[in-house]
């Protein structure tokens, strides 16, 4: 809300349904951060945890081989650009050597 600028946010708590305007000058939209994994539900072979993590070992595979996983869907401490960089490159070579050793 704001006639030439940001001044205020009107919101609903949609379980409450109770409606309130908070002023602000600036805002940040928090998306969540739940991985995308509900295909993995009912899959015994590939292990998750805390709401669908995906559990890898240090080269990224997954509990079933052949299998990896690096980024957001996966189980780890810190959800940033640069943790999943280092672990995309390192799922990719492993995915390298694991088609390697089976040639
Ligand atoms: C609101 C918010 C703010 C953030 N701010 C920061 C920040 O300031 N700094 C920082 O370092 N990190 C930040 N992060 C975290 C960072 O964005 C993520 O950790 C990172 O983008 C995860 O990369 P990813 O490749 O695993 O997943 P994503 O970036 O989500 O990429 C997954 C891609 O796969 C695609 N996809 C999904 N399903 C399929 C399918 N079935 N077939 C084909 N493609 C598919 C999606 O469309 C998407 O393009 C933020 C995250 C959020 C939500």
């Amino acid at each position: 809300m704001g006639k030439t600028k940001f001044e205020a946010l009107r919101i609903q708590n949609l379980k409450q349904m109770r409606k309130k305007i908070c002023c602000a000058t600036v805002f940040f939209i928090f998306c969540g951060a739940k991985p995308d994994t509900g295909f993995l539900k009912g899959c015994h072979w590939i292990k998750t945890k805390g709401g669908g993590y995906c559990m890898t070992d240090d080269r990224m595979q997954s509990s079933l081989p052949g299998v990896f996983a690096a980024g957001d869907c996966r189980a780890r401490p810190l959800n940033q650009v640069v943790t999943d960089v280092l672990y995309g490159a390192i799922a990719a070579i492993s995915v390298m050597k694991f088609l390697e050793n089976k040639t």
